[in-house]
């Protein structure tokens, strides 16, 4: 057993997880296992408590439509304790659906309007609604880059969505379109960084590829758990994957 630890609560790991995105926990592993950091690894699925305290790191994956309602069903009695964990500034990667549903609502493909838990500020519309400016009646699919305006890193992935997501005030995204779609097909975003939550429609999974980002994300959470430890230079010291 190493000398430090966090645990990982996999967010409906057994309903949302599109294109693997269970594979962010294993790269965040990878690094912290160089660092001599263990992960302790919970499912927290439908029906279970979700603890705010007990978790250094959150991945909420996506999902299809059909999933996702019934997950924006649950999540609903998870919200308290997620809006706290958030607040609270715990690490937290969202990836499409989990995205979506962090956000005020979402709009299946069929129109049907689905309650997300609004701890953040955003919304999703639908790729038929008559209010978007750019409006074509295709999924947003491919591959995409973007480039994050703080850091000037830039991530790359594989978005596969039809819902359109507009920020909120409080919110900014995690990066400039460089090629790609991102959010909505509008407004040049993708995904969104909210205190330590990171949000994207980047499947690949975005940890795998862009190690400079799980790093960044590793580094919040060990940080938060054991700040006087210099946990950058740790990471800075091994090896970023990144393809
Ligand atoms: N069902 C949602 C959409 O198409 C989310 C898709 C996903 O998580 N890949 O917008």
């Amino acid at each position: 057993m190493a000398d430090y630890s966090i645990a990982v609560a996999h967010l409906y790991g057994d309903l949302m997880n599109t294109y693997g995105d269970y594979g962010n926990i294993i790269a965040l592993t990878y690094y912290a296992k160089q660092i001599g950091v263990d992960v302790d690894y919970q499912l927290v699925s439908l029906g279970d408590d979700f603890d705010a305290d007990q978790y250094d790191f959150v991945l909420f994956g996506g999902g299809q439509d059909y999933e996702e309602t019934i997950v924006a069903h649950d999540l609903q009695d998870k919200a308290t304790e997620v809006k706290q964990y958030i607040e609270n500034d715990g690490p937290l990667l969202a990836v499409c659906g989990g995205f979506q549903l962090l956000g005020h609502y979402m709009m299946m493909a069929d129109g049907t309007k689905v309650d997300g838990i609004g701890v953040m500020d955003h919304y999703t519309t639908n790729m038929h609604d008559p209010k978007l400016t750019v409006r074509n009646n295709e999924r947003l699919t491919g591959n995409i880059v973007i480039k994050n305006n703080e850091t000037g890193e830039e991530y790359h992935g594989f978005e596969n969505h039809q819902g359109r997501t507009f920020l909120g005030e409080s919110e900014r995204a995690l990066g400039t379109i460089v090629s790609g779609n991102g959010n909505n097909g509008m407004d040049q975003t993708e995904g969104v960084i909210y205190r330590n939550v990171y949000g994207s429609y980047f499947h690949g999974p975005i940890f795998t590829r862009n190690g400079n980002l799980a790093k960044r994300v590793l580094t919040t959470a060990l940080t938060r758990k054991y700040p006087s430890i210099d946990w950058q230079s740790k990471l800075n010291a091994i090896p970023t994957e990144t393809f």
